[in-house]
């Protein structure tokens, strides 16, 4: 795993990762990230592999609004109304009788509509990355940002 940012002034360049096939056999706990190394695809299985199960789950209708205005990204949303009966022992409603009910709306996204915009996530990745592998980032022998065309320092990378 490594971080690579440019440092220039007004300048945003930034790379998550390198792509790694290296096998590590010592893995105790079956990861995607483990067999095949850290990259954007192996983050991929391992974040969002729950959501190819097609289900609503909660979400920030916020975050939804602000996807679609920077991408351009429609998440498909629906929203729920929502009831609960108030315990006993409920801090909060301790005055409260018993089999009362609460209730609130919800907002939930349709779990492949978000599987389609993690996707095209790791895509973003993908395209900024300028070295895909830590050897071809060794052998450059200029590693100059993409951006700006700077030479990027050696102390830039973690
Ligand atoms: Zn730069």
């Amino acid at each position: 795993m490594s971080y690579i940012r440019c440092g220039q002034r007004g300048c945003d360049f930034s790379q998550d990762d390198w792509w790694s096939l290296t096998f590590k056999p010592q893995w105790k706990f079956w990861r995607w990230s483990s067999v095949f190394g850290y990259n954007p695809i192996t983050m991929l299985l391992e974040n969002s592999g729950d959501l190819l199960k097609p289900r609503w789950v909660r979400f920030d209708a916020h975050f939804a609004r602000q996807i679609e205005s920077e991408h351009g990204f429609k998440i498909r949303l629906r929203e729920v109304h929502k009831e609960e009966p108030i315990q006993w022992g409920d801090i909060l409603n301790i005055n409260e009788k018993y089999g009362d009910i609460r209730s609130w709306n919800e907002i939930q996204a349709f779990s492949w509509s978000l599987l389609r915009w993690e996707v095209y996530r790791a895509w973003l990745k993908i395209r900024k990355m300028k070295w895909y592998t830590f050897k071809q980032y060794k052998n450059d022998p200029y590693k100059l940002c993409p951006r700006c065309n700077h030479r990027i320092p050696d102390s830039m990378i973690d």
